[in-house]
């Protein structure tokens, strides 16, 4: 059984239109549709990775390519600090089931 794309998938196969912030052949960054910050971007791998629960020693790469986005992101959005969250599971606030990283900042 296939299992439905996430949004996030969509958004990488270009079968949704958004504004790319971002994009490399690891990850892409958009802006959050309800930003709960000045700047509020969702650092999304392009690998499905449904949360944190599934990640695999393989995906070490991709994750600490991600972490080193962060700072750049921030600086290129005139930030001098900045918040990240990754909400895991139902219980943990996700709500969508492909990997991704909060950057927030005012
Ligand atoms: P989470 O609760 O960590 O799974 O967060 C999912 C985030 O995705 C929420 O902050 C939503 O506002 C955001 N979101 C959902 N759909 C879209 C979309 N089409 N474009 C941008 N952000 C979205």
């Amino acid at each position: 059984m296939t299992e439905e794309k996430s949004i996030f998938s969509k958004i990488i196969d270009k079968e949704i239109p958004t504004d790319i912030v971002y994009e490399d052949e690891k990850c892409i960054v958009i802006n959050d549709i309800h930003p709960k910050a000045r700047v509020h971007l969702l650092i999304i791998p392009k690998k499905p990775i449904p949360s944190l629960f599934e990640l695999m020693p393989e995906d070490k790469d991709c994750m600490g390519h991600m972490m080193l986005l962060l700072p750049q992101l921030a600086q290129t959005h005139g930030l001098d600090g900045f918040k990240t969250q990754i909400n895991t599971g139902e219980s943990g606030g996700q709500e969508v089931f492909h990997i991704h990283i909060h950057l927030l900042g005012n």
